[in-house]
Parts: structure tokens; sequence; C-alpha cells
């Protein structure tokens, strides 16, 4: 008996944990509906479709990482965003990842990004013309936070990405967005008039050279998971304090090198293998 058992229960392992290699190694997106698929830590989604590398007010970044992939909901929200911001005036925004073809883990990176309701955009602004897209792998890509987690560097930090985090947290898809917890001390120490939109800027590690946002699930998604809500003032008094007495994190080497692998929904089995 247990020699059946062994080579089934190996066989029923080996479906379920498809490595975050395997995810990244599919180039193109599943056919049918768009669908996300289980949570944004744990999920995958079929039928992505691609950010045009450039459009009004933005250009993607880095896009030999191939994750421009995302839900139509996620592409509009950049759209619009660059849009608002290039009619007040703004450079153009650097879209970072947002997913890979049929989402999943990746290898590198983060662990969420996986429904295509995660996009990444990077603080940096440089006005002038574009480079290519194949020139775009490396830019210079400052943080708004001194290197010594001191506190915010003003010489890069300016009033406009208040103005470009703010049209993004009162866009009305919008979850949350991820921001380093100076950015958010410093957004609650200085707003002024309607703060309703500073409920929606989640402090979390890192996030300091470009935020993150998150949208909610779009409706006909059945098997798309929501997230908990965060909070419901400003998220300004001990939600933020809390953040100033954690310990600096540095991951050991270990962890690091061990690769992310969640437990997906069955139904990702059938986007990871379609033709
Ligand atoms: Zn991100």
């Amino acid at each position: 008996m247990v020699r059946f058992l062994v080579p089934l229960l190996a066989a029923i392992l080996s479906i379920s944990s498809a490595s975050a290699q395997d995810w990244a190694t599919v180039s193109t997106p599943s056919p049918g509906p768009t669908q996300s698929i289980g949570f944004y830590t744990a999920g995958c989604l079929q039928g992505a479709q691609a950010l045009p590398l450039d459009g009004s007010g933005y250009e993607a970044i880095r896009v030999s990482r191939n994750r421009y992939w995302g839900q139509p909901v996620t592409l509009d929200f950049i759209k619009i965003l660059a849009e608002k911001m290039r009619a007040a005036g703004q450079a153009h925004l650097y879209i970072g990842d947002i997913g890979q073809p049929r989402g999943g883990p990746a290898p590198s990176g983060h662990a969420s990004h996986q429904v295509g309701l995660d996009a990444d955009i990077w603080f940096e602004r440089q006005p002038g013309a574009r480079r290519a897209p194949a020139d775009r792998e490396n830019p210079r890509l400052r943080s708004l936070v001194n290197a010594d987690d001191s506190g915010i560097d003003d010489t890069v930090f300016s009033q406009q990405h208040v103005l470009l985090l703010r049209a993004a947290a009162e866009m009305p898809n919008l979850d949350r967005m991820f921001v380093n917890k100076w950015i958010k001390q410093r957004i609650c120490n200085t707003a002024t008039g309607n703060r309703s939109w500073l409920r929606k800027l989640v402090p979390w590690f890192g996030h300091d050279e470009h935020f993150h946002i998150r949208l909610y699930c779009p409706p006909g998604n059945p098997q798309c998971q929501a997230q908990a809500a965060y909070s419901d003032d400003d998220g300004c008094g001990e939600a933020l304090d809390s953040w100033f007495r954690k310990a600096p994190v540095t991951p050991p080497p270990a962890a690091a090198a061990k690769p992310y692998r969640p437990k997906l929904p069955a139904a990702c089995q059938q986007v990871l293998k379609a033709p």
C-alpha cells in the first residue's frame, strides 16, 4: 500500500506547488476572460492584459522583467493617474512591476503582485524626453528617505510627491497603498484640509523609492479574495507609531535565499498549464 501511496503523494505535491520559477518562465497570458484568482500574495491571473509600455504621462521601466501584465482595472488606474499628473504639469511617471503574464509568485522582488491588482509606481521623476524601453532597465531611482533611515530626504522629496499620492489615494477603486513609515509620518504631520485620503496610506518596509498601489477585487471576479480593511481613521496614531518601535529588519541570508512558495488556489494550476 505504502509503495503506491508515496509516489501518488509526491505527484500531488508536485502539482500543487509549482515554483515561482515556473510562473516566471511562462511568457504569455493564459486564454479566457480576465479573472483574478486567490489573494494578492497567493493567487494568479487568467487572461491578463499588458500595459502599453508608453502612455500619456507614464512610461514602463525594467520591461525585461516582463511584469507589466494586470487586470484591465489596474491598467486603467495607471493610465488615469498618469494623465491626471500630466495635466497637473508633472513629469511622466515610471511604472514598475504590475504582475507576471499569468500572475503567481515571482522569484524575486515581492510576495504580492500575484493577481494583477498590485502595481509599483516610482517616486523618481525625470522631466524631458523619454528613452526607448530597452534603455529603461536601470534608471536612477532615488529614495525619498535618508540612507541611514533617519528621516525624509528633503533634497528629493517634494510637494509633487504629496500631490501624486493624494491623487492615487482618492481614486475610487484603490484599496490601499504601501509607503515607507517616514513618508506616512511626513504626510500625517503636514496634510491640511480633507484628510480622509490618509487612511489609504499603509506604512510598510521599504517603499521609500516607490509606492505600491493595491486595488479592490473588481466586480465579476468571484474567486478574487478581498483583504480585510486596514484602518477607519487616518492611521496617524498608534498604527504609525508602532513602526518607529520596530527593530530594523535584516532578513537572514538563508531566509532570503529560500523561495517564497505560497499555496495557490487549485484553479491556478489550469491558468499556469493552459497552452
Ligand atoms: Zn509592490
